[in-house]
């Protein structure tokens, strides 16, 4: 998902996809280049990306990000970019990847689902809206694209079960694009603010026993029934996440949280 400026949008390489545009694509194992677009990648996780692959691993959010990512933090930025560490083997495999495909198919990150269109969040002046626009990007080795099958991005997006995958992308766009100018003052993006901002997207488990273990409750008023659900709901307790870093960082308020008094 890349962040763009509505002044960049034609300088982007690919073919840009309206709803009713049509392009042509089948992947099947039958082509000789089957799995070989799942090696060797800068494969960006979203928050979401990162607790359905830890759920479906049956691991904890910090053994997740302990052993199957890598977090960078480039120059000039003020918050990291979370990536998929491929295997440290001569082609780089992704690690979920064998000899018959996909080992986490059902829980595939939202870009290996759009692929080979990649998406992004088109954000217009300062009104602070983004809408979702896609481009058309398969590189030239994918062979799925000579193929005869048409589509367009909502047969796509629902072939590929990615509609939610791309509201809970989107939803974190908002957000990411309000942390490309320094939200963290002197702190900075190492600071303990940028650290609580990480684990509230990216560690659900810490997130979790941060509201509930810790003295969260007594500065932050929420219903009691969301309290409920946030107790064993990863989705809900993600989104509340988004909604507490709005909070936090830039005074914006929402229905789910409020300062005590
Ligand atoms: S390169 Fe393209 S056609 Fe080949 S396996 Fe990957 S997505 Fe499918
Ligand atoms: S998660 Fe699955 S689809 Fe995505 S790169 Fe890895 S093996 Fe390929």
């Amino acid at each position: 998902m890349k962040i763009i400026a509505s002044e960049d949008i034609e300088q982007l390489p690919g073919r840009r996809l309206g709803p009713d545009d049509r392009f042509c694509f089948r992947c099947h194992a039958g082509l000789s280049c089957f799995n070989r677009c799942c090696r060797n990648l800068n494969l960006f996780l979203y928050p979401y990306d990162a607790l359905r692959l830890k759920n479906r691993l049956g691991i904890s959010s910090d053994r997740f990000i302990e052993e199957y990512v890598d977090v960078v933090l480039r120059t000039g930025q003020f918050f990291p970019e979370v990536l998929l560490r491929m295997a440290a083997n001569d082609e780089r495999t992704c690690p979920f990847l064998t000899g018959e495909g996909c080992s986490v198919y059902v829980d595939r990150p939202d870009t290996c689902r759009t692929f080979p269109v990649e998406q992004g969040a088109l954000f217009e002046g300062n009104t602070g809206k983004s809408t979702p626009v896609f481009f058309y990007r398969p590189p030239d080795f994918c062979l799925g694209q000579h193929e005869t099958r048409a589509w367009t991005i909502p047969t796509w997006t629902r072939d590929q079960k990615a509609e939610y995958y791309h509201r809970m992308t989107q939803r974190w766009s908002d957000i990411r694009r309000m942390l490309t100018s320094n939200p963290w003052g002197r702190e900075g993006p190492e600071g303990p603010r940028a650290k609580m901002t990480f684990m509230a997207v990216y560690n659900i488990d810490r997130f979790r026993e941060f509201v509930f273990q810790s003295s969260f409750l007594k500065r932050y008023r929420i219903k009691s029934a969301l309290k409920k659900k946030l107790r064993r709901d990863d989705d809900a307790l993600l989104l509340f996440g988004f909604d507490w870093i709005k909070l936090v960082l830039w005074q914006v308020s929402s229905k789910k949280i409020r300062l005590r008094e």
